[in-house]
């Protein structure tokens, strides 16, 4: 068995997905909480170059954080470096194919399950869906306190559990729905069929697309606040965007950095009135308007320098110094792998028949973020989950008996 370090820490939604990935294929590994050991972040931003957190090593090989370690499993890659053997290419069928573990696919599952339909719920590559990257739920009904977005998940995973539903980690690649049973294929090319299928695939976070944003993604540059924000405790950072996002992850960036500057495009916000009211009474925050970044400086090995902003109408470009640069943009639907078989508007949200979850292909249902361009919410999502369930278990009865 390989020696697995994970570089890790408290309230880190990608170092849970990264040990769920782990967990999923029986191996074991060493948790280095950089939280509790500073001398281990050091020694973590030396080895890998990164500061932010998971990082995981294999057999003292740089592996990268969670959406690398699940590059790997979704290219095949990952089993024969954990010294695992390879699976055949028809894996196994169900009744119902959830893909999805976010607020919509659970709550499809908790329904698929209580109706004895044994539902499989293919996670993705962020288990427990966006609200793992999220601190308060202040507004899904139940919790007159709130709660935490991971932990929300967790409980509505349980319930899942509770009525049968089981988990296979992993992303779905591509799908077959011109012939029965379904197909979705799983990372490199395992089958899986069923007589029904539930996209529950959400939604992305959206990158500004700049070169320099990428080459210093996790070098200075991030798109969770909640993952990475402890990386700038006493510092001034900056952060792009102007909905309840960004307004979240800024107010959440306070807590850490010494002055938050937020560039907004535009010279209002789009977030909610009552995320706008916390964001404009922080002292820590304030508002760069009309602006759009143009270029983020630094080096990989030097971290993130500064930023390069325009404003958008007088073309006034400026530079300001800086070490850590959010992103907080919206979100894309994850759909692509859906492109010429399911119906989709523009931007790629499914369309479904309205008033139903039924897609254009029979026995084919989306619930979610996936299918949602106008409320996107938690219970929102978890309301057409339900939906989707209850289509598909009446779809099974009328074709399958
Ligand atoms: C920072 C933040 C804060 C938020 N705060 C709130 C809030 O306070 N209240 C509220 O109501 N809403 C909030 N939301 C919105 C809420 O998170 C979403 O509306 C909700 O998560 C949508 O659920 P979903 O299940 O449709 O999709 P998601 O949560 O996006 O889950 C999608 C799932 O699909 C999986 N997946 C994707 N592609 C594939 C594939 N190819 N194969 C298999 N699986 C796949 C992913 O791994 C994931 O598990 C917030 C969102 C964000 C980003």
């Amino acid at each position: 068995m390989p020696r697995i370090e994970m570089y890790m820490g408290y309230g880190c939604p990608y170092c849970a997905s990264a040990k769920h990935l782990l967990a999923s294929k029986g191996v074991s590994w060493e948790e280095i909480n950089i939280h509790d050991l500073p001398d281990r972040r050091d020694e973590m931003i030396r080895r890998s170059g990164r500061m932010t957190i998971p990082q995981i090593f294999i057999d003292g090989v740089h592996v990268g954080g969670s959406d690398d370690l699940q590059a790997l499993d979704t290219a095949g890659r990952l089993d024969p470096m954990l010294g695992l053997g390879k699976k055949g290419p028809h894996r196994e069928h169900h009744k119902v194919v959830i893909l999805g573990s976010g607020a919509a696919g659970l709550t499809a599952a908790i329904y698929a399950a209580r109706a004895d339909l044994a539902p499989l719920v293919i996670e993705g590559g962020q288990p427990g869906g966006q609200l793992t990257i999220t601190t308060d739920v202040e507004n899904y009904p139940g919790f007159p306190d709130g709660v935490q977005g991971p932990e929300m998940m967790d409980l509505f995973r349980k319930q899942a559990a509770r009525f049968g539903t089981t988990f296979l980690a992993g992303e779905i690649t591509r799908v077959d729905f011109s012939r029965r049973p379904l197909t979705v294929i799983l990372g490199e090319g395992e089958l899986i069929t069923a007589d029904a299928v539930i996209v529950a695939s959400g939604a992305s976070a959206k990158l500004l697309g700049i070169e320099s944003e990428k080459r210093l993604m996790g070098h200075g540059v991030s798109a969770c606040a909640t993952c990475d924000g402890f990386f700038f405790r006493g510092q001034e950072v900056f952060i792009v965007g102007g909905g309840d996002t960004a307004m979240e992850e800024a107010l959440f960036l306070t807590k850490f950095a010494t002055k938050v500057t937020v560039v907004h495009r535009r010279d209002t916000l789009r977030a909610s009135r009552i995320m706008q009211e916390r964001a404009f009474a922080s002292e820590k925050i304030v508002f760069l308007w009309d602006s759009a970044v143009e270029e983020i400086l630094g080096t990989p090995d030097g971290g993130v320098t500064g930023v390069r902003i325009r404003n958008v109408k007088t073309g006034e470009v400026t530079e300001h110094a800086t070490q850590g640069v959010f992103i907080a943009i919206g979100h894309q639907p994850n759909t692509t792998i859906f492109k010429g078989v399911l119906d989709m508007d523009e931007v790629g949200y499914l369309r479904v028949r309205p008033g139903t979850t039924h897609t254009n292909v029979e026995g084919v249902f989306a619930c979610g973020d996936a299918m949602d361009a106008r409320y996107r919410q938690a219970v929102t999502a978890a309301g057409s989950g339900c939906m989707s369930a209850i289509d598909a278990e009446r779809w099974l009865a009328e074709h399958h008996a």
